[in-house]
């Protein structure tokens, strides 16, 4: 069997990228895993353990650093995400193309890891559409947003650093023209 591809999705928090994700999910042809992350945050309301995260203390995360258990790890706005390896190993082992939802420090460490992972970058219409999406989310103080939106500005930067880059104007046509990159390169690694 051949091994899936790993594929790494990144965009400002507030782009859409849950969203888009569950678009793609209901695609059974693009043979998606979600990856499911490590991370020292809190849960946001309705968010579920070992669902949307696996939430840990810090202690914990630094000791799965120090076993070799993440792919990537960085901090981000006070607290720590990371991809275990062994979770994303087992799907693309089983054919499955396994998707990572990290920003920006993390993927550049993936790219170094794995050259051949497909990278996509989200883009939002414009910086103003982006801040009222985050401050609509209403979950988080002004200061945390200001964090996020600063945040988002420099991550921005390194759109160059991805293959693609894919704006989410419209939902549907983000995540078709997504799919269409993905089965692209299934077709590609297939021959
Ligand atoms: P949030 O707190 O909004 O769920 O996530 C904050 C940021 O962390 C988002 O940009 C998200 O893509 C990123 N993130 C989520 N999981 C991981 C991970 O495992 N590794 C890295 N490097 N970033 C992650």
């Amino acid at each position: 069997m051949k091994k899936g591809l790993l594929i790494v999705l990144s965009g400002p928090s507030g782009v859409g990228k849950g969203t888009v994700i569950k678009e793609l999910m209901k695609n059974d042809d693009l043979k998606l895993s979600y990856s499911i992350s490590m991370t020292t945050r809190k849960p946001r309301n309705g968010e579920v353990d070992g669902v949307n995260y696996f939430f840990v203390d810090r202690d914990t995360f630094l000791k799965a650093i120090d076993d070799g258990e993440l792919l990537e790890h960085a901090e981000f706005v006070g607290n720590m995400y990371g991809t275990p390896v062994s979770y994303v190993e087992k799907l693309r082992n089983e054919g499955r193309n396994v998707l990572l939802e990290i920003e920006v420090q993390g993927a550049m460490q993936v790219k170094k890891k794995c050259p051949d992972a497909l990278s996509i970058f989200i883009i939002p219409p414009s910086m103003e559409e982006l801040a009222s999406r985050i401050r609509g989310r209403n979950s988080e103080p002004e200061e945390i947003v200001q964090q996020r939106l600063d945040k988002a500005k420099k991550e921005m930067e390194m759109v160059t650093q991805y293959k693609y880059v894919v704006c989410n104007d419209d939902v549907i046509l983000a995540s078709d023209i997504i799919s269409a990159i993905i089965k692209r390169h299934m077709q590609i690694k297939s021959n």
